[in-house]
């Protein structure tokens, strides 16, 4: 193709040969080796979200008038970002920021970029941000944004990326309307250009996005705050299940962020990692993996599966590692009812999104797992990222165990509402995490006189 001209993501790469499998080969080429969604899901994100939503909505005995509104979202803005890269062709992406609900607060969650994301995988993360901000308490609604740019990208072209889509959503955004943050493949280098660009528009504004780096007025705590929240409602958790942190092991999918920092919290509390995986391959070790060496390791620029001490095994075969806890901490659909029956931990802590699905779910609960779900379990990223917005806000800064201290507060509250909830009406915590969830919300909606 000649230079400078204009490709769609679908036909990235594709040379001379147009046909679907060259296109989607080059594509997944270009795409470099990115986390991917469970092959085998036999449902999207959408659809598990909506599942779950609709459960919850017929034991609250919501009318189907108040159900649209609560299922629709409020506004859907999708941009081109078209952005010449190093090949010297200009790709044009689609960038979208969807905002699901605002009556509890504005809008909140965050951006990703990913060439599987599309609007409905979109619409699905802004809902479950409504509900994970409601079942956490803090005074949030829910919203998520994506780019469907690959998973690989230079810095430069990321910064590019970045900028076009903050010039494109900015009128949407403000520190009192949507505040962005970290998602799959962003991180706090992301959120510095991002609030830089809104910057050159509206001055110096530090929270219009959280999950900054901490030279940038981000929060002590925030980077590790999603994997740290994980750990807390597991520990919150054990003495109930019989299980004690110090003698737990536990399996990681997914050693971007959240897993790598939820891995390295629990072996301080003294419990083993005896399996893990990214987007390269999986490794196991039942006298134990070192979660800081490995995660020391692979920031160096190591492949996980030449990591020493630890043999490689399929990256399908990691679900079936006997352990106590299994952490997901990659995409949405990774356990579903090809490979949840042949999990073997007692507990699921969901530091990713809509990792499991309904079919998945039924089978684990007949095998008697005990499921943390993501709408909980990974709202410790969101909980920080309010105390960043609080803090930008007072122009003031907490030090890290005060921000490690009052995110223990908030999970352990969420944790104790949720399973009061589940015991009292017989449901798992999925369940009543989004009784709590919905409920907060459709308060909110009343007194507000929306509904
Ligand atoms: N992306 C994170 C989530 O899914 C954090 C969102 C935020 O901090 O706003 O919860």
């Amino acid at each position: 193709m000649a230079d400078g001209e204009v490709t769609t993501p679908a036909d990235v790469g594709a040379e001379t040969d147009k046909s679907p499998a060259a296109v989607e080969e080059a594509s997944a080429r270009r795409r470099g080796a990115g986390p991917k969604r469970g092959d085998g899901a036999e449902v999207s994100n959408l659809d598990i979200v909506r599942h779950h939503f609709e459960l919850a909505a017929d034991r609250l005995a919501l009318a189907d008038d108040v159900r649209v509104v609560f299922w629709t979202p409020y506004r859907e803005v999708t941009v081109q970002i078209p952005v010449k890269l190093s090949d010297g062709r200009t790709h044009v992406f689609s960038g979208y920021r969807i905002q699901h609900n605002g009556a509890r607060g504005p809008y909140k969650g965050g951006i990703r970029f990913h060439p599987e994301v599309d609007v409905d995988e979109v619409r699905a993360l802004a809902s479950l941000m409504t509900w994970k901000t409601a079942v956490a308490n803090v005074p949030f609604g829910g919203a998520k944004g994506g780019v469907n740019c690959p998973g690989d990208l230079e810095p430069s072209e990321l910064q590019e990326i970045a900028r076009s889509f903050m010039d494109k959503i900015e009128k949407v955004l403000g520190p009192n309307r949507d505040i962005p943050a970290p998602d799959v493949n962003t991180n706090a280098q992301v959120m510095a250009w991002l609030m830089d660009e809104y910057g050159k528009l509206h001055g110096h504004t530090p929270a219009i996005v959280t999950g900054k780096p901490i030279a940038l007025e981000g929060s002590y705590g925030r980077e590790a705050a999603t994997g740290r929240g994980c750990v807390y409602m597991f520990r919150e958790a054990a003495p109930h299940l019989g299980v004690s942190p110090a003698d737990t092991t536990f399996v990681v999918q997914g050693y971007g962020n959240v897993g790598s920092w939820a891995a390295r919290i629990m072996q301080q509390l003294g419990a083993r990692m005896v399996a893990v995986s990214d987007a390269n391959g999986a490794i196991r070790s039942d006298q134990g993996i070192d979660a800081s060496k490995l995660q020391e390791y692979l920031s160096a620029g190591g492949t996980i599966t030449d990591f020493d001490g630890a043999e490689e095994i399929d990256p399908d075969d990691l679900v079936a590692v006997p352990c106590d806890v299994f952490i997901p901490a990659a995409l949405g659909g990774m356990i579903n009812e090809h490979n949840a029956e042949r999990m073997r931990c007692k507990v699921i802590v969901e530091g990713a999104n809509s990792p499991t699905t309904p079919a998945a779910d039924r089978i684990l609960r007949d095998q008697d797992v005990y499921i943390i779900p993501d709408v909980m379990a990974n709202a410790g990223g969101v909980v920080v990222s309010y105390f960043e917005w609080a803090q930008n806000l007072q122009h003031f800064r907490w030090d890290e165990r005060e921000v490690n201290d009052k995110l223990g507060t908030v999970m352990r509250r969420a944790y104790r509402e949720v399973s009061g909830r589940a015991r009292e009406e017989g449901i798992d915590l999925r369940q009543a995490a989004y009784l709590v969830g919905i409920e907060r919300v459709v308060e909110a909606s009343r007194t507000r006189g929306y509904i």
